[in-house]
């Protein structure tokens, strides 16, 4: 188990363009599950690859166990990578594949077996150490991968979107399978993705980026309900958090924080005419999208999360109300969150 660190790193690929990584400074707890996400094109594969050491950073320096790593080979830097595109080996059966990176640094064979073997059983497949990996399901085979990745017991685990090849059901499962695994083996883990429900649900903290830039670092529950900007605000959760405009503020409130407002009885609460235009049945709930009508936002869109319990019809418009403790405030300009403020609506 070791930390991980990065100060100040940037990687700029071609001169005079935008950093692809900018300034990024983190550090992660020992042991801990950290979630890199961000939309495509955001970076997390470039800072990944900087702390395995596949990718030089422009500027900036980057530690594992408190020691500066940058002149460090992957292999001297003892981490394990798991791309979103992992190939097993088709012609070597899963214990040959997963005894691949002992072989290939050397490792006594005679000790090959005992490391396979505990890989093998952390993963739930020492039964299948004789097929080949075309005997093996989607799910089996992203299990070797991963058998593979840790049987040098590497000291930091990188894993870059291990589960997007996997259908819906699969990756649930998988995602269990990861979770449990980091449990017992206990290793540092970044792990990358642009699912923010996959970053919710596994991540000790989760790093947001945007164009390179970490914008909120924090444990699902602080960057969901305490985002640092609009960007985060409307990243995390779907349906994204409504933005609108009134009294100088940008005012954010989230879908599933709508009640009727005959149903809120808190003093504190803002109260708006809400006409519904289209109503999606999702069995446990209602996604109403609409338009909040009178007042400074009249004609804005806006969607909201319902349970059930009532009932809804599209070209209705009903009275709502958001407790004011559920709103967010951002800066116009920064887009940056700013205090609570009172707002005037009408
Ligand atoms: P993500 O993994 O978040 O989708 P990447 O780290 O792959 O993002 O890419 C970040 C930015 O850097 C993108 O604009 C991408 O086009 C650019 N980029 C990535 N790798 C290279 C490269 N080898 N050469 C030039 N540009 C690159
Ligand atoms: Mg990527």
């Amino acid at each position: 188990m070791a930390v991980v660190q990065t100060r100040n790193v940037t990687k700029v690929f071609k001169e005079g363009e935008l950093g692809a990584v900018n300034n990024v400074n983190l550090e992660t707890r020992e042991g801990e599950f950290l979630v890199f996400l961000g939309p495509s094109g955001s970076g997390k594969t470039t800072l990944l690859r900087m702390i395995a050491g596949l990718e030089t950073p422009t500027s900036g320096e980057i530690l594992i166990g408190g020691k500066v790593v940058n002149d460090l080979t992957p292999r001297e830097r003892r981490i394990a990578m798991v791309f979103q595109s992992y190939a097993l080996y088709p012609h070597l059966t899963v214990y040959k594949n997963i005894a691949f990176p002992l072989k290939a640094q050397n490792v006594p064979k005679n000790l090959h077996k005992e490391k396979v073997e505990w890989a093998s059983s952390l993963l739930g497949i020492g039964a299948l150490l004789q097929r080949k990996p075309r005997e093996l399901s989607g799910g089996e085979r992203q299990r070797v991968a991963l058998a593979r990745a840790i049987v040098r017991e590497p000291s930091v685990f990188l894993l870059d979107e291990p589960l997007s090849n996997l259908d819906a059901k699969l990756r649930l499962s998988a995602r269990e399978e990861l979770e449990r695994f980091h449990r017992r083996v206990g290793t540092t883990t970044i792990y990358v993705t642009h699912d923010q429900v996959e970053a919710m649900a596994m991540g000790d903290r989760i790093m947001v980026l945007n164009k390179g830039v970490v914008r909120q670092i924090g444990t699902p529950k602080e960057v969901y309900d305490d985002p640092a900007d609009t960007f985060v605000a409307t990243f995390l959760g779907s349906p994204p958090m409504n933005l609108v405009e009134n009294d100088g503020v940008i005012v954010g409130f989230r879908p599933e924080h709508f009640r009727l407002a005959e149903d809120i009885r808190e003093v504190d609460k803002l109260t708006f005419k809400f006409r519904v235009e289209n109503v999606e049945y999702l069995g446990a709930e209602f996604i109403l999208s609409g338009l909040l009508m009178g007042g400074k936002a009249d004609g804005k869109k806006v969607i909201a999360r319902l349970l059930l319990g009532h009932s809804y019809e599209a070209g209705t418009t009903y009275d709502f109300a958001i407790s004011a403790r559920q709103l967010k405030f951002f800066d116009r300009t920064t887009e940056k969150k700013v205090p609570a403020k009172a707002l005037t609506w009408q």
